[in-house]
């Protein structure tokens, strides 16, 4: 219910911020908006200065003013902004834990975490939502802010969230009728103390939930399993390892298995490579923790597509195979793209520095990499990593770097953007570097063809 007393400060105008403001504002509340960076960077400033009161290029004390602030998840906790709405008593809350408050109760909400996979399983879980023909929608860290929907008003069956650490840190009341935990591997370093505070984090989906929620977790994974006493909802585990009756959803050769009753041949999936059997066995556990037919969702799974930038192929030229896995963007996602292939590949790596340790790649690029390209701010980073224990060379130019892996490519050779860092160094966003990539390996394909 929302309470038309209460009096917000929206911090941080990009997508969701900008959402729940107006989401205040239809619900007939008043909001004050305020970004640090400059009026002129803020595309809708001026339609945002018509309907709110704003505050542009910096955080005034004019914010202390309001009891709760909804902050953007690109707003570090430890910001001296934050910090001193904290010791003020004020009340900070993500995007999210303001639309679980106004929703309406109707919904159900599923809620997926993980350091690697929530968008691939959130969209695979809507697909198969839609195609058993519920109203629901997709919302969080993917596609559009949660906000943006009529949540508050009856006729949503389904609410499918994917949750980010950012997201998590600011909810308080939020919990999800069934939660989602994929997997904790080191990421976002750059913003957490440590592995710890960052695991912890992705702890939060479980927060709120009581022994009649649901919760469904990789039993692979080691911080999971070493934090799982944290958790109060029913479990329901899978994993790629383990098998009946350790777990409820598992591997048994060429087929997956949920329970004992259902089963997929992996072959009958687009979506490849171990990792996404892991995902479809998420999705389907969400799907029966919800007590909807499994039959059902198995057969529309099977239409689902990869995303793109997710180990998306791209094309093969003069017999050579690109895929884009741009939104690899940590060491873990990296891992799963270099088993996924069953043969050496030439890798495209390097972006800008998210404070992992490369070394943890040496061994599997030892084993699965013919050679490493590498681009971008971690250069120096990398080559320290791995100089001396695998073929490597270095680039500064982006098209260079995907046309000498062409060029060393015989045929039969897979070549394979999989950064292992985000891409702010040289483009917009992972998409843009995907893209750009994408346009690098048409214009080989049209040079080619014109020889
Ligand atoms: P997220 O939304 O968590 O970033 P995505 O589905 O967008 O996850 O995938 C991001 C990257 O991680 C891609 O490179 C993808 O191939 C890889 N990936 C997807 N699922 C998993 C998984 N379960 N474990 C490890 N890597 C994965």
């Amino acid at each position: 219910m929302f309470d038309t007393n209460i009096q917000y400060a929206v911090l941080g105008l990009a997508r969701s911020g900008i959402s729940a403001a107006y989401k205040i504002r239809q619900l007939g509340g008043t909001a004050f908006l305020s970004d640090a960076k400059p009026r002129e960077q803020i595309p809708e400033a001026s339609k945002l200065e018509a309907d709110f009161e704003c505050e542009f290029g910096a955080h005034s004390d004019r914010l202390l003013d309001f009891p709760v602030w909804i902050i953007s998840p690109g707003i570090p906790l430890t910001a001296p902004i934050i910090q001193k709405g904290l010791s003020a008593g004020i009340e900070i809350i993500s995007e999210i834990e303001f639309g679980y408050r106004i929703m309406h109760d109707g919904a159900k909400i599923v809620a997926v975490t993980g350091s690697n996979g929530k968008s691939t399983t959130v969209s695979l879980i809507q697909h198969c939502l839609e195609a058993m023909g519920y109203k629901s929608i997709l919302a969080g860290n993917i596609g559009d802010a949660l906000c943006s929907y009529q949540i508050e008003k009856a006729g949503i069956d389904y609410v499918v969230l994917e949750v980010s650490s950012f997201q998590l840190d600011t909810v308080k009341s939020f919990k999800a009728d069934v939660a989602v935990l994929l997997n904790i591997t080191p990421d976002h370093l750059d913003r957490y103390k440590d592995f710890n505070d960052y695991a912890q984090s992705k702890m939060r989906i479980f927060l709120n939930q009581a022994a009649d929620d649901d919760a469904v977790l990789c039993a692979d994974s080691g911080p999971i399993l070493q934090r799982i006493g944290q958790i109060k909802a029913r479990q329901h585990r899978y994993s790629l390892i383990s098998a009946y009756p350790d777990v409820d959803a598992w591997m048994d050769n060429d087929f997956i298995q949920i329970g004992l009753r259902h089963r997929c041949s992996i072959n009958d999936l687009i979506i490849k490579g171990p990792h996404n059997h892991a995902n479809f066995m998420a999705a389907m556990l969400v799907i029966q923790a919800l007590g909807l037919e499994l039959e059902a969702a198995i057969e529309a799974a099977k239409s689902f597509p990869a995303l793109p930038h997710r180990l998306e192929y791209v094309a093969t030229v003069a017999d050579v195979s690109f895929y884009n896995d741009s939104k690899a963007t940590n060491t873990d996602s990296v891992k799963s793209a270099l088993i996924s292939f069953g043969k050496p590949i030439r890798v495209i790596m390097g972006g800008s520095d998210k404070g992992e340790d490369f070394g943890v790649l040496t061994d599997m690029l030892r084993q699965w990499a013919i050679k490493v390209y590498i681009c971008g701010d971690t250069e120096a980073k990398m080559r320290k990593a791995w100089q001396g224990k695998l073929p490597l060379e270095c680039f500064q130019d982006f098209g260079a770097c995907v046309q000498a892996a062409f060029n060393e490519s015989t045929p039969g050779d897979v070549v394979l953007l999989s950064p292992a860092a985000a891409s702010f160094d040289r483009f917009e966003n992972y998409q843009q570097r995907g893209n750009v990539f994408k346009e690098i390996v048409q214009s080989l394909t049209s040079n080619h063809e014109k020889k």
